[in-house]
């Protein structure tokens, strides 16, 4: 793994730049406690030190302190490295947050051990940080569809509506069920079924404004939530949607395959809740599903030619 060791004196330095190199180590060498410092916090910086005690300008107890301050997400482990045995020295060296403490002159193999258990250390931590943004992935996001999940959509709904209630700007939402979609599982089998669900979300995606947002909220039913500009066209971004949707072919292990879809609209106005918009979107979207479905249907607020303000 890369390494950095901070140390003053050449011949030390040599020595253990070394040892390590041996060991199939990358060592980064440097003199200084800011400059070793300036390293650790590149990006994409050593997550190993090995830090002598005594440097000029900045001495390896005072970087290490600095690394601690600065709570990183991710912190190097550190080891520091002196000749002061004494207890009160060992105690402010861990204490000023270095993770292990090696005398000189050192042993190499005490060197490798300790710069092993390191290793073992860092790469535990890297495991911890995957799982937990891998954690935080599935928080948000559908894991068939890859769209946001029901209660992030939801979340980023409630934020809309403040926003609305601040700025003025006219939130629209969609639900968007797939027609007859029972049948595409009954006929090619739940797999295509989720296929289907998948190129369905994608073409859903594809056609939506930057500043549009999709969800999947339930089984075969999404959610557009369509931050409005004053005198955007709300009409054509969901037919466009019901269009698109309709052309488009669906590549799923059961062939290619087409679907439709019926989308109800409402609007809010300031006074509105999420859940009456929610209600509202729903009664237009049984309406689409009555009047035939492969359609949109508009609640009574935003249905075009109504003279909703920015709508
Ligand atoms: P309508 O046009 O009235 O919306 O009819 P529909 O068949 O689409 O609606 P219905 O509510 O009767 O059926 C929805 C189906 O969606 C039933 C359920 O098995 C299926 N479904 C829900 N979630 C999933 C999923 O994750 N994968 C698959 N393959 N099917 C799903
Ligand atoms: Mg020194
Ligand atoms: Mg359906
Ligand atoms: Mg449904």
């Amino acid at each position: 793994m890369r390494i950095l060791i901070a140390e003053d004196d050449a011949a030390s330095r040599l020595a253990l730049a070394g040892i390590l190199r041996k060991n199939g180590h990358d060592v980064l060498e440097t003199e200084t406690g800011s400059e070793a410092l300036a390293e650790f916090l590149k990006p994409d910086g050593p997550k190993l030190g090995v830090i002598d005690w005594m440097m000029p300008e900045m001495n390896g107890l005072e970087m290490i302190l600095k690394i601690r301050e600065l709570q990183l997400e991710n912190p190097p482990y550190l080891i520091i490295l002196t000749a002061r045995q004494g207890k009160a020295d060992i105690i402010a060296g861990l204490g000023s947050g270095a993770d292990d403490y090696l005398l000189k002159p050192f042993d190499p193999g005490e060197l490798f051990a300790r710069v092993e258990v390191g290793r073992r250390v860092v790469e535990m931590r890297e495991e911890l940080i995957k799982s937990r943004l891998a954690c935080e992935r599935q928080a948000i996001y559908d894991s068939l569809t890859g769209v946001l999940n029901r209660r992030a959509i939801l979340d980023h709904l409630h934020r809309e509506m403040k926003r609305l209630l601040r700025q003025g700007n006219p939130v629209a939402v969609g639900i968007c069920d797939i027609d007859h979609f029972k049948k595409v599982n009954d006929k090619f089998g739940h797999q295509a079924g989720d296929d289907v669900l998948m190129g369905f979300s994608r073409v859903l995606t594809e056609n939506l404004r930057e500043y549009d947002l999709l969800g999947r909220i339930g089984g075969e039913e999404f959610l557009v939530v369509a931050s409005m500009t004053p005198g955007a066209d709300l009409t054509a971004l969901f037919e466009r949607l019901c269009r698109k949707v309709s052309e488009s072919e669906i590549l799923t292990r059961a062939g290619s395959l087409r679907v439709t879809v019926s989308i109800g609209v409402a609007c809010a106005a300031s006074d509105t809740t999420v859940d009456e918009l929610i209600e509202k979107a729903d009664a237009a979207l049984y309406k689409a599903k009555e009047e035939g479905r492969n359609k949109v249907v508009y609640d009574r607020r935003c249905a075009p030619g109504s003279d909703q303000p920015g709508l």
